[in-house]
């Protein structure tokens, strides 16, 4: 791949080279270009002139930035974050930031700068309560799933939506570091000494290599709707309208993992980051914080079925998918969720890439909290049999982590 990287010097020519960014930042006047990104795979730069212009861009490199040239990596899943920023803002501009321009050659996308905006993770590392931002991304997970799916979409534009949305290098990732090495460790795994015990046992749990094997199948065919893909808590930004906390904004990012996948998936993924959030919680005492947390975890839920059922109203073939077919479907996806939970969250304590919840824990409190989350993992996959109630979860979590609580 032979393409130009994007520096800080060079950011405000290349902006004035494209007429659809001139008109937003004025060139002239350039204050800043900064460089930051935080995350494992792209350079994101944010510019501000002095009228208030304002844009990011972001740029994907042909290799994973953390690792570093030696793992290649293919820069057109600029374009797949490109259309699911597209797509997925036709259906609500205010959950995700506007796209201003995606450029093929140099796998650069322009977007919206969420100013005000912070990473949902880092708040609740802190200990704050944004108030809505769940609702908010249910409601997102909502419109996008019966936007994009042939409940809401007619099957012809649906097929050819699906046949472009193909992002098999992504998805690799997901099936290997979330649903297999877990269980698999080819080099890439690594746990505190005082846990090596925990992800034996994780890895040695024939019912949890079933339910994950029965979990990557699922996320490998249930082609349902163009999800997010990687809808963590990293993948949030959050904006209190008053102060620091309370009642909140939120706006989904950061969706090049996008593919047409399961539904559940998303769900999971924002429950099992809760869940992080609530172990740091838990490890660190703050019992009420994390009650607020797990909260989230129906919050989201609700939010999502709530919107999806009145979508559902508006659906393009009535014919034979009367109500019993929502309830149907809203049964299986939260059953599914439980499952795609428990992946996320495991494979986050054992796994490559792993979340400042818990890293930034100190050593002594980080064994209780990796404990919990890989047992809670365990106990979910074998529970969600029996009930999948979002107060059965946040109960299970709540018993869970803090029984294992270190110091
Ligand atoms: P990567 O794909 O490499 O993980 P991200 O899309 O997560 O990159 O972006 C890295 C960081 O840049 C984010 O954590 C956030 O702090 C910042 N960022 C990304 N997009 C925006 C945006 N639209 N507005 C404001 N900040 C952003
Ligand atoms: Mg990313």
């Amino acid at each position: 791949m032979d393409y130009k990287f994007l520096t800080t010097d060079s950011v405000a020519a290349y902006i004035e080279s494209k007429p659809e960014l001139s008109r937003i930042v004025d060139v002239a006047s350039i204050q800043d270009v900064q460089e930051v990104g935080d995350g494992n795979l792209n350079l994101v730069f944010i510019v501000h002139d002095a009228r208030g212009g304002t844009v990011v861009i972001k740029q994907a490199l042909p290799f994973v930035r953390l690792v570093g040239p030696e793992w290649p990596m293919t820069p057109f899943r600029a374009e797949r974050e490109a259309e699911a920023l597209r797509i997925h803002g036709s259906f609500n501009q205010k959950l995700v930031p506007e796209l201003y321009l995606y450029d093929s050659e140099r796998f650069v996308i322009a977007m919206e700068n969420l100013s005000g905006y912070r990473v949902w993770r880092g708040a609740l590392i802190e200990g704050l309560r944004h108030e809505g931002a769940a609702e908010l991304v249910g409601q997102y997970v909502a419109e996008v799933a019966f936007g994009t799916s042939v409940i809401g979409m007619p099957a012809e534009e649906q097929k050819l939506l699906m046949s472009k949305s193909i992002n098999a290098e992504l998805c690799k990732i997901t099936e290997d570091l979330v649903f297999t090495e877990p269980y698999d460790d080819i080099g890439r795994n690594s746990v505190l000494p005082s846990n090596e015990v925990d992800a034996q046992a994780l890895a040695n749990d024939a019912v949890m290599i079933q339910a994950m094997g029965e979990a990557k199948w699922k996320f490998m065919t249930n082609a349902e709707a163009l999800i997010h893909g990687d809808l963590h808590t990293g993948s949030v930004m959050v904006r209190a309208l008053n102060g620091d906390q309370g009642p909140s904004l939120a706006m989904a990012f950061d969706s090049e993992f996008s593919f047409y996948g399961p539904i559940a998936f998303d769900i999971g993924a924002l429950w099992a980051n809760y869940t992080l959030a609530a172990a740091r919680a838990v490890a660190l005492g703050n019992v009420e914080f994390a009650e607020w947390v797990m909260s989230l975890v129906g919050k989201t839920w609700d939010s999502f079925a709530n919107r999806f059922s009145e979508l559902y109203e508006s659906r393009v073939d009535s014919r034979v998918w009367k109500a019993e077919m929502l309830e149907d479907r809203l049964a299986e996806w939260k059953s599914d969720a439980w499952l795609f939970a428990a992946a996320k969250m495991s494979r986050r304590i054992v796994g490559l890439a792993k979340a400042a919840d818990i890293e930034t824990l100190e050593p002594s409190l980080r064994e209780g909290a990796a404990r919990g989350v890989l047992e809670l993992s365990r106990r979910l996959v074998t529970e969600r049999n029996s009930d999948t109630s979002t107060s059965s979860f946040e109960a299970l979590a709540r018993e869970t982590l803090t029984k294992h609580k270190t110091k």
